[in-house]
């Protein structure tokens, strides 16, 4: 089996609301892939929204993690907070802007969602935006008007190849889906920026997440590669899906960790998700347990509805 010493792997949840089902079986495969291989997991609150998150969310999501089982290794100090990085944020969005790879935005349509990670059907490009363009007088027009400008990053027309420990080879065009935001215009530094700076700085090796995100890796690996640092290994997870085909999601409160607390061991949730992904046959079990079966290729490719 692949062993790779000081592998680091990691757990990057937005506090936006009590995990649900989808959320968990990220962070179960996250965890058997880095304990697989002997590696070390960093949790990160991506906690970037003010509007969205909120330290209860942290604490409770804390708390189910080690409810099952699945630990990791650095002490939740202010330094593993989104929320406390402007600074080096800020220092990123410096360099970029002195290497004239940004501009102001004066579009607002994908601003709202750009301090998140995108979920599936989320536009995350002003379709149409000319703000590139604008000339100085235009802007200093619109900044008369009391417009405050988000900032975009300009992404050249590159084919990313990368091999998804998952899914295999993917290319993606960085032009496809257009200029990305790297700040919005109330300051708030966002999700692309963010997640990909501290993969960075926090020697994050190995990215397991849904597949939900595939979307953004070759922007990430491409802006980590801008930033002078090496992009980590991208394993994509199929997602869970409800039984009308629907990803689960906190905001339809889907299945969540409270509920499924309030009835079942921690050994019942477990044995199910693993079921669930391939990986059991659905009796209980410890997250130790499943170590020492787990292997990337029982788990499926395609979405998964739950039984
Ligand atoms: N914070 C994101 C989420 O909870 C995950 C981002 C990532 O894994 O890159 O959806």
């Amino acid at each position: 089996m692949y062993k790779k010493a000081n592998l680091t792997g990691r757990f990057a949840p937005s506090p936006s609301g009590v995990m649900h089902l989808g959320n968990l079986s990220s962070y179960l495969l996250a965890w058997l892939d880095a304990r697989s291989k002997d590696g070390k997991i960093i949790l990160r609150i991506e906690d970037l929204d003010p509007d969205r998150c909120s330290k209860g969310y942290v604490k409770q999501l804390a708390d189910d993690l080690r409810f099952l089982g699945l630990d990791w290794d650095n002490k939740l100090s202010d330094e593993y907070y989104q929320s406390s990085r402007t600074a080096l944020y800020e220092d990123v969005f410096e360099r970029l802007l002195k290497r004239d790879m940004l501009y102001p935005c004066y579009c607002s349509r994908s601003q709202r969602l750009a301090a998140s990670a995108p979920h599936p059907g989320e536009c995350t490009h002003d379709t149409g935006c000319r703000c590139r363009h604008l000339s100085l007088s235009e802007r200093l027009e619109l900044e008369k008007q009391g417009k405050r400008p988000a900032w975009k990053i300009h992404v050249p027309e590159k084919v990313i190849i990368f091999t998804d420990g998952h899914y295999g080879v993917i290319n993606q065009n960085l032009a496809d889906d257009g200029d990305f935001i790297i700040r919005r215009s109330d300051g708030v530094y966002a999700y692309q920026l963010a997640a990909s700076f501290d993969d960075m700085d926090m020697g994050v090796d190995r990215v397991v997440r849904g597949r939900d995100l595939l979307s953004s890796t070759a922007r990430q690996i491409w802006l980590i590669s801008q930033l002078g640092g090496t992009p980590p290994e991208y394993c994509h997870a199929p997602l869970l899906l409800s039984k009308d085909g629907r990803k689960l999601s906190k905001r339809d409160g889907d299945l969540n960790i409270l509920s499924l607390r309030q009835n079942h061991s921690s050994e019942e949730i477990l044995g199910y998700l693993a079921a669930q992904l391939g990986l059991g046959d659905g009796t209980p079990v410890c997250a130790q347990k499943l170590l020492q079966t787990f292997d990337w290729s029982l788990v499926p490719n395609d979405d998964i509805i739950i039984k």
